[in-house]
């Protein structure tokens, strides 16, 4: 996999070439936000759970309407936190895609819980209802969708299925702040789900942070307890045995202040640069739609109810993918395989006796997708590039 911001290689033809990720512009634009909160987290001296990790989840949960954001060190330990406080534990299965970053399916495994895994949608790379179905058994405590790249997962065929089976609902929404259904912000359609402030996310830190969001009272008390080794509040007492939360010991997951700072500054432009994402991608999608060997751009699904789309990433289907990158990489381009191996033969699930066949569509998206250098700072003529590179690949150079 190329690194996150690929250098030009030496003699590549096009001497400035376009980085995968850069955030570069994005500081220089916020500095004086920046400036201003991360001097306050030094001055105060308080580096970890401190006030401005409060401030943060303050604005978190106002931003996304939920009634609990609850910070924590990354995503992934989001999700392991998030799973075991809805009361998921050793025994119980839980259905997530096979196409995903790995953390939705790892984090049951951390949590104690064996995954199950389901087929995606082929236009919007979420979990295929249909496919969630098949694979309930009476194990079946609960299904993690993951909503990837720009839109959210059938959230009510999901829902449905889920509430005649009694399976509760939870959601990876690490990619998805900003998306929402029928009004409801991403994470708030089930009892819970999380954020990932990742530096490449949409809303990213300069190191690792993460949230769980809920409206769910006891996820949230049992998510904050088990951050925290188990404390609550300013008592020592390690909580052994609260209800339901198997091996209840907690761990540490504090998120630094610095990195609630850096995403304070940052949240004051999160819809503009959603704004710009937009554009960024409808620019793109009007200069690759036609090119012969691009299967597919980046297409938003109607719903009957309405929705809000995100992009977070811009992702097509291309024949001879493998061959493509190569090309761009030789011109300094940046791209990213997201995601390159399914997780049901992911070794660390070999197991779980899943095979090569099982899940067709999440096979053919890890085999021809590739994503392109998309963020807020990229400009036109780094797009056009990019763009015109594409094109340069299928059909020769037409100069
Ligand atoms: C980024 C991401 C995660 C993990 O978040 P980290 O903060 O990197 O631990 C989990 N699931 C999905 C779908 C993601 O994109």
């Amino acid at each position: 996999m190329n690194s996150v911001a690929t250098p030009a290689p030496a003699g590549a033809q096009t001497a400035a070439g376009v980085p995968f990720f850069s955030q570069a512009a994005t500081f220089e634009r916020l500095w004086p936000q920046i400036a201003a909160h991360t001097s306050d987290v030094l001055e105060r001296g308080k580096y970890s759970h401190g006030r401005k990790v409060l401030e943060l989840e303050r604005a978190i949960a106002e931003y996304t309407g939920a009634r609990h954001a609850i910070a924590v060190n990354n995503g992934t330990d989001a999700l392991v936190l998030l799973l075991r406080a809805a009361g998921v534990q050793r025994g119980d299965e839980v259905v997530v895609p096979a196409f995903t970053f790995a953390a939705t399916a790892t984090s049951v495994a951390l949590a104690g819980a064996t995954p199950v895994f389901a087929d995606v949608d082929p236009m919007t790379y979420a979990m295929d209802p249909a496919s969630f179905a098949r694979a309930v058994t009476e194990r079946t405590k609960a299904v993690m969708p993951a909503h990837l790249f720009t839109q959210l997962a059938d959230m009510d065929a999901i829902g449905e299925i889920a509430a005649a089976h009694g399976v509760t609902v939870l959601e990876d929404s690490a990619e998805s702040i900003g998306m929402r259904w029928n009004g409801k912000h991403a994470g708030l359609l089930g009892r819970g789900g999380v954020l990932s402030f990742f530096p490449t996310k949409t809303l990213g830190a300069i190191g690792d942070a993460g949230m769980i969001l809920t409206d769910d009272e006891e996820v949230a008390e049992r998510a904050g307890i088990l951050r925290h080794h188990g404390r609550m509040g300013k008592t020592i007492d390690h909580i052994a045995g609260i209800s339901n939360l198997s091996g209840a010991s907690g761990t540490n997951s504090k998120m630094d202040d610095i990195q609630a700072a850096v995403l304070l500054a940052k949240l004051t432009d999160l819809d503009r640069d959603i704004a710009r994402r937009a554009q960024l991608a409808e620019a793109y999608t009007e200069r690759l739609k036609d090119i012969p060997g691009v299967l597919r751009v980046p297409t938003v699904v109607e719903r009957a109810v309405p929705t809000t789309p995100v992009f977070y990433v811009y992702e097509i289907e291309v024949e001879r993918r493998d061959e493509l990158v190569a090309h761009l990489t030789a011109r300094g381009i940046g791209t990213e395989t997201y995601y390159p191996i399914p997780l049901h033969v992911q070794p660390c699930f070999a197991e779980l006796g899943y095979s090569e066949g099982d899940f067709p569509v999440a096979e053919a998206a890890c085999r021809n997708a590739v994503a392109l250098p998309f963020y807020p700072d990229l400009t036109e003529a780094q797009l056009d590039l990019v763009a015109d590179a594409v094109r340069d690949f299928f059909q020769g150079s037409q100069l």
